[in-house]
């Protein structure tokens, strides 16, 4: 918990394979991968790629019997490759064919993902519900009654919409949805402890896209009960609106703390990577003071005095070199992560800058005498100048990373 906020919500931990979430953990950064998951050689590649940027679940779309039959190998094929993330299954439709099918799919996974509005409808909707949640049961899975406004169980819709609309004062058609939403998650939650899950085993969600209907909807469930929380703003959207939409919502109810795992629903650009999710995810953590995965660049934006893009270019440089440097330093340099480093434009905030930093360098500006000064926690130690200030400027940092936190 931030030191910034208060708890007002507390959830139960549920254990999800080697990981913890609710009861106070850590919020967990999740992703999910974009392959076919029939494609077990792209979709391996891919969970390694979001588990080496940092995300600590990841959840893969189990659709077809091709896609169960693979589950099993890709778990294989991670641990293989060292990684231990939790696999969590996505399911729809048929995911208690599926799950019965296929008992070595429902093994390798460590949570299964049922969407309440997609499991079907009357008798038949129960009895694929329970025989999802007894497969959970027989191999101790932790289960996530995921939400989505896009598929809600449309009985319960009409139910609610028909007793809405013999109120005295009905509610507004956003409430009424924010109602059913929060009223399919606890109903099926309570249906899924009644079948033998324990409270334990349970994340709830409920998804919408709208940044004003997502933060009320949680609030309401947060007040309504104690299970953990998976929050995610669904259909975010593509580049800056996708991050800035997440943004806007997630940071509103983090600062509440409600949430105990996040994932960024973004559109990758075309050729645009998966793992920028999690990116995303641990900046938002991050910038809140929730949790450091990184060290931290604080840069200024330029202005009229400075018209070098060197310092924009240094900036993004030694951002990189941090972030691929982690995967390494996280066990040989252990609290490097909380780290920061300054890259200012000009002496105008630039030192003072520099001095609240680990470690910043402030760089001339336009007509400015052409050296850079560097502090190390508060203390000027070296005046950099001439065509080397980069190359140079990364050599102190890495110093500055041994020097500082090698084996804390
Ligand atoms: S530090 Fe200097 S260059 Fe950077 S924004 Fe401020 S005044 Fe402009």
């Amino acid at each position: 918990m931030s030191e910034y906020s208060v708890a007002r919500y507390s959830t139960i931990p549920v254990r999800v394979g080697n990981l913890i979430v609710g009861g106070g953990a850590p919020v967990a950064v999740q992703s999910m991968t974009n392959t076919d998951t029939a494609d077990i050689r792209a979709t391996v590649d891919q969970v390694l790629a979001l588990g080496r940027a940092g995300s600590e679940l990841v959840r893969l779309t189990v659709n077809t019997e091709a896609a169960a039959r693979a589950v099993p190998v890709i778990r294989d094929g991670l641990e293989k490759a060292g990684c231990k993330i939790p696999l969590i299954g996505d399911f729809h439709f048929n995911g208690h064919k599926l799950l019965q099918k296929y008992p070595e799919c429902g093994q390798a996974l460590e949570k299964y993902r049922i969407n309440p509005g997609n499991v079907g409808r009357g008798v038949k909707r129960d009895e694929k519900f329970a025989l999802m949640i007894e497969m959970a049961c027989r191999y101790d899975k932790a289960v996530r009654i995921g939400v989505n406004w896009g598929s809600m169980d449309q009985e319960l819709v009409a139910r609610l919409m028909d007793e809405n609309s013999r109120r005295e004062q009905p509610l507004d058609s956003d409430e009424v949805i924010r109602e059913i939403m929060v009223v399919s998650a606890l109903d099926n939650a309570r249906r899924a402890e009644a079948l033998g899950l324990g409270r334990d085993r349970i994340v709830l969600s409920c998804k919408m896209s709208g940044v004003q209907d997502l933060i009320g909807v949680y609030r309401e469930l947060a007040g309504r009960c104690d299970y953990a929380l998976h929050l995610g703003l669904t259909e975010a959207g593509v580049g800056s609106k996708g991050i800035v939409a997440s943004t806007a919502a997630l940071a509103v109810l983090l600062q509440e703390d409600i949430g105990d795992t996040i994932r960024i629903s973004l559109t990758p650009e075309p050729g645009g990577a998966r793992t920028q999710e999690v990116v995303v995810a641990q900046e938002i953590l991050q910038s809140m003071g929730l949790r450091s995965f990184t060290p931290m660049v604080v840069a200024c934006p330029g202005c009229g005095r400075t018209n070098s893009t060197f310092f924009q270019q240094l900036a993004m440089d030694i951002q990189s070199h941090l972030r691929e440097q982690m995967p390494l330093w996280k066990d040989q340099y252990p609290g490097v992560e909380a780290m920061t480093v300054a890259i200012m434009g000009c002496v105008v905030n630039g030192p003072g800058e520099s001095k609240h930093a680990n470690i910043g360098i402030s760089l001339p500006g336009t007509g400015e005498t052409p050296v850079a000064p560097v502090y190390e926690d508060g203390v000027k130690t070296v005046t950099l100048k001439g065509e080397g200030i980069a190359r140079e400027f990364q050599q102190i940092v890495q110093q500055y990373v041994i020097d500082h936190y090698l084996y804390g």
